[in-house]
């Protein structure tokens, strides 16, 4: 460090003038710093050690920076540069500071990265640093901070977006805010964006400008760089002294191309560069240090539990990474998303966009790619069985399967679709690389040396704790062990604190990562809490482990793995998305990765009725209230039976006598065609209609659930088969076309009572229970099925009687509710007096938990539901199990719709209306629990002749009761759920509801007799 005298300058200028770089010994030999691998922890933590009055040395075998990824950066590396700048100034005044260009500007490190008096964009590094581009620092701040979780919940599509306040970055660097706690700085939010490589270039050309000023001048260098060389790689390589301490030889290297891997060997004719033996020296080479390696240091795997049953595994995930030029400007999008795999197993995957304030052509996105994926192209039929992995078109095939799936991930996040992806530009990627989190035990690796940055350890890069880790921490801890120094603390004293400091930085970073693992809980962090674990042994041998394993496996043989291609070029030529992303939707993209159904403001609906009584006139409204729809009407009757206000709003009627014929929807449609044109929907609600108008709309060219898809739900035998067919239980059944049919299913079943009913029109009323032989015999007798008009025959489920309500987007579920009766309907049907109730309980998993929900789902799966809303009659057997009976493609029986618009508070026709028309739907929060009491009946005739106990339960229920449908004196009476008369109560509490329609079950009851 000594000074040299004048003679001694002019003596070294003149020398340098001559002597070349590697030649030029000046300042290298037993520097007070040594550090290994210049990435952004060696780079930093030089001008610390050179803040601190230290010369440095640091050997980079890679040229200059090239890590072409985009970082986060805490603002604490801001105020870092703001001190580095302060002392380096004090210690050696403003003459020996490096300058910027032409100009003469100082160079400070922290106005460089970021000031207010400049602005942000497209720059390249080396123009801002020269102040050729004066206008613009560095970074870029970030303005837009954007969480969205698409995971699945309750097994249907659920999307939350939070939107965080982005920190404002100071004006200027202020030491007093630097923090030294890592998780307190990793847990915080990030200020500033900006290239890896541009950052540190900003670090690099700062050292090199120092390196070259102070050798042209008569100072001993302060810095020396050696960017293309390594230790030598054998054992002459290092100098192990008696006392522990290590020495150096470095070699000047030759970097070769080849055959697509980077291979470096010595320059030939150069000669070893004695290092010496420095004070402290660190190795920080990113995930892979060879040179720790050789010195005994070893890294474990990370174990994390995802608590999936498979028990700790190694912390380790996939991702493609890719750079698209599209503008996601300052911005720092995350995402979280559900994918199933072949066997609807789930895996939650995670991307990121990472932007650059005004710059158009920065959209770092990285997506994680479920363990279960292959990229396989034989297993995806795209090249025949035998291919050769090494032929073009293996290779062809695996990159259409890579891109595909990243351009689908990319659009998610990026609220684009897969084929607008594809048409921008992009300039890297997508690659795929493994995260595998590793540690080391402990960073001291001689007496005079330690292990740091992603050489010692690394969590999840999610988090963008790697160079902050490393810069922010573990450069720190080296400034740190100079303050100690200067304050007398002895060397082994001091290195002791610096190498724990690494590791309790490296574990903050590992406990901030491991949210990024589903709900995975990292297991045994430190000292017993990193578990040492074998990268084989520490995966459980469970099934899934194992098939999880030999995927990724097959994956990384697939695409082999190799950090070098961070510096090459891949090209997808495209266009730059320039303009701001679209904004963020509301509503899952699985739900609109279907078409969207309707694609103008203004829409003409043909709706079929089957009457006009109130509960059709309500679906009716529903979807008449749907902005820009001109209904032309079709149903038996006359217009002038419409209440004025649908009757006002119609674009036409078309009066059918029997609107159950496809060939007369098709007539009608064509009338109603001469004043509204062709209808681009063709709907009904009715469950008896669903076939018909599935035909007409097949004829008529209107899209829509198939006339396959209706039979599947239609015909009850159909239905059975197909639900059987996916492993969802059914009752046993059979299709009854004789009445021999029936007694034979009678015998082999072997037990009553047994369920007969049409084969079609699964909710009518005429559903017949029978309890033996005789009475089965005499009910086929009666009802003389036969080939055209079948019966079915199935066991009675004993249990309670619930149904299942799904709203579905283009077959995607994406919504549901479930009721569950308060007595069998068929009971309530057989014994009048029992009365009928119906709750809607505001709890999610009552009465259908998450299996029955899947039982459902993949009940409309396999019959091929469209859009719309469903209905799923379901029974808990006693034992708990559950048993699907009937599920329908159209709104379920009126009281149950009630019900699901009490719950919500919002008007579910209208509901209904959005979804069948527009093909849209947004989540609906369940407020209430909700519940209908229809009323029993004493008496033998069917009219209503007095009604007991109503007026008196409705004033001792109060406000709980919010709408009564009370039977009319004189008015005809069929079964409870067909005569439209019910009680219908409302709380927050299931527990109320419940109660209260027992209380109107007990103590309200219609009397029948054969006359008024
Ligand atoms: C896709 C991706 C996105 C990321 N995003 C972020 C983010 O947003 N924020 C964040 O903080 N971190 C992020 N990271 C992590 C971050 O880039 C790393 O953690 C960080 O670069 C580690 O710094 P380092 O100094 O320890 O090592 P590196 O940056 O890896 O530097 C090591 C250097 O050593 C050199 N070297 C290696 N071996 C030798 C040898 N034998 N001799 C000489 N030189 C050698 C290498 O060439 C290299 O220049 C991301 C990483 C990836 C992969």
């Amino acid at each position: 460090m000594a000074a040299q005298n004048v003679t001694g300058l002019q003596e070294a200028t003149r020398m340098a003038a001559h002597v070349p770089h590697d030649e030029d010994v000046r300042g290298v030999r037993d520097p007070d710093f040594l550090a290994l691998g210049l990435g952004g922890t060696s780079m930093l933590a030089m001008l610390w050690a050179v803040a601190m009055g230290r010369r440095a040395v640091g050997i980079e075998m890679r040229g200059d920076p090239f890590l072409g990824v985009h970082w986060n950066v805490r603002a604490d590396l801001y105020h870092q540069l703001g001190l580095i700048d302060r002392l380096m100034i004090e210690r050696y005044g403003e003459d020996r500071i490096p300058r910027r260009g032409e100009g003469n500007k100082l160079f400070r490190l922290a106005e460089t990265f970021y000031s207010p008096e400049t602005t942000a964009g497209d720059i390249v590094a080396d123009e801002v640093i020269d102040n050729f581009d004066a206008e613009r620092h560095i970074s870029g701040t970030i303005h837009h901070v954007e969480f969205i979780d698409d995971r699945w919940r309750d097994g249907v599509p659920n999307r939350t977006v939070t939107l965080l306040t982005p920190p404002v970055p100071d004006e200027r660097p202020d030491e007093m805010l630097i923090r030294t706690d890592m998780t307190e700085v990793l847990d915080g939010p990030s200020t500033f964006q900006g290239g890896a490589s541009t950052i540190l270039v900003l670090l690099r050309r700062y050292l090199e400008k120092m390196e070259a000023l102070d050798l042209d001048s008569d100072f001993e260098p302060r810095v020396r760089l050696f960017t293309r060389h390594r230790v030598v790689n054998t054992p002459e390589g290092f100098d192990k002294h008696e006392d522990g301490r290590i020495g150096f030889r470095v070699e000047a290297l030759q970097e070769l191309d080849y055959k697509g891997k980077f291979v470096r060997i010595r320059q030939p004719g150069s000669k070893l560069i004695e290092i010496g033996v420095p004070e402290l020296f660190m190795i920080a080479q990113g995930f892979h240090s060879t040179d720790a390696e050789r010195l005994g240091f070893k890294q474990e795997d990370v174990a994390v539990d995802h608590h999936d049953g498979r028990g700790p595994v190694v912390a380790q995930a996939d991702y493609l990474a890719g750079l698209i030029e599209a503008y996601v400007g300052g911005r720092l999008r995350r995402r979280i998303s559900t994918e199933f795999d072949e066997e609807g197993q789930e895996f939650w995957v995670r991307q990121i966009a990472v932007g650059h304030e005004e710059d158009p052509e920065i959209g770092w996105c990285l997506v994680q790619v479920p363990d279960f994926k292959t990229f396989d192209p034989i297993r995806e039929g795209l090249v025949p069985e035998g291919t050769d992995p090494q032929s073009p078109e293996f290779f062809a095939a695996y990159d259409t399967l890579v891109y595909d799936f990243y351009a689908q991930q990319v659009g998610d996040i990026l609220e684009m679709s897969k084929e607008e992806v594809k048409k921008i530009q992009t300039v890297y990627g997508p690659k795929l690389f493994t995260l595998i989190e590793r540690v080391g035990a402990n960073a001291l690796l001689a007496p005079n040396g330690v292990v740091a940055g992603d050489s010692f350890g690394n969590g999840h890069f999610l988090t963008s704790g790697g160079a902050m880790t490393g810069m922010i921490g573990h450069s720190w801890r080296v400034y740190e062990y100079y303050l100690a120094r200067e304050a007398g603390v002895p060397h082994e004293e001091a290195i002791r604190k610096l190498a724990d400091r690494i590791r309790s930085d490296t574990h903050a970073w590992l406990h901030v990562s491991a949210k990024e693992y589903s709900e995975a809980v990292p297991i045994n962090f430190g000292a017993e809490r990193i578990s040492q674990i074998e990268a084989q042994g520490g995966i459980s041998s469970s099934a899934r482990s194992a098939a999880i394993d030999a995927t990724r496996r097959q994956r990384h043989s697939l695409a082999p793995l190799n950090p070098s291609d961070w510096r090459r070029l891949f090209l997808r030529n495209g266009k730059v998305y320039s303009v701001p992303l679209p904004e963020l939707h509301a509503m899952h993209p699985a739900l609109r990765s279907q078409q969207p159904r309707k694609s103008v403001a203004r829409i003409t609906v043909a709706f079929v009725a089957p009457d006009l009584k109130p509960a059709s006139l309500r679906l009716i409204q529903g979807a008449l209230a749907q902005p820009g729809v001109t209904m032309g009407l079709i149903a038996p009757g006359s217009i002038d039976e419409l209440p004025e206000g649908i009757r006002d709003r119609l674009g036409t009627f078309v009066s059918v006598p029997d609107v159950q014929h496809a060939e007369q929807i098709v007539q009608a449609v064509g009338q109603l065609k001469e004043t509204l044109g062709q209808p681009g929907r063709l709907l009904g609600a009715a469950p008896e209609l669903q076939v018909p108008l599935a035909e007409a709309r097949q004829k008529l060219g209107v899209e829509g659930l198939s006339a396959e898809g209706a039979r599947n739900f239609r015909d009850a035998s159909i239905l059975r088969q197909q639900l059987a067919d996916a492993g969802i239980p059914v009752p046993r059944f059979a299709r009854i076309e004789s009445v021999q049919d029936g007694l034979a299913f009678g015998t082999e079943v072997g037990y009553y009572p047994l369920v007969v009913k049409p084969n079609e029109g699964a909710w009518a009323g005429n559903t017949y229970r029978v309890d033996s032989e005789e009475e089965l015999s005499s009910l086929l007798n009666r009802l003389r099925p036969t080939e055209e008009r079948p019966l079915i025959c199935e066991e009675f489920i004993e249990g309670r009687e619930c149904t299942l309500e799904v709203i579905s987007v283009g077959g995607v579920p994406a919504w549901f509710s479930a009721t569950r009766f308060g007595a069998e309907f068929l009971v309530a049907l057989r014994n009048p007096r029992t009365a009928l109730t119906m709750t809607l309980p505001r709890e999610q998993d009552d009465p259908a938990d998450p299996l029955v929900r899947r039982m459902g789902f993949a009940a409309l799966k396999a019959l091929g539901m469209d859009t719309g809303i469903s209905s799923m009659r379901w029974f808990r057997r006693v034992d708990g199990t559950a048993v699907v009976t009937d599920v329908i493609a159209s709104p379920p029986v009126e009281p149950i719709v009630s019900l699901m618009t009490l719950a919500h508070g919002t008007d579910m026709y209208r509901v209904w209306g959005n979804t069948v028309v527009n093909g849209l739907f947004a989540p609906i929060p369940r407020l209430y629990a909700a519940g209908a009491a229809m009323f029993r009946t004493q008496g033998e005739g069917t009219i209503v002749s007095a009604v007991h106990g109503l007026a008196e339960i409705l004033h001792e229920l109060g406000d709980l009761v919010v709408e009564v449908q009370e039977p009319q004196i004189g008015q005809p009476w069929s079964d409870p759920l067909t005569s439209g008369r019910f009680v219908l109560v409302r709380h927050e509490e299931t527990a109320v509801v419940d109660k209260a329609l027992r209380r109107i079950a007990d103590s309200v009851w219609v009397e029948l007799s054969d006359h008024a």
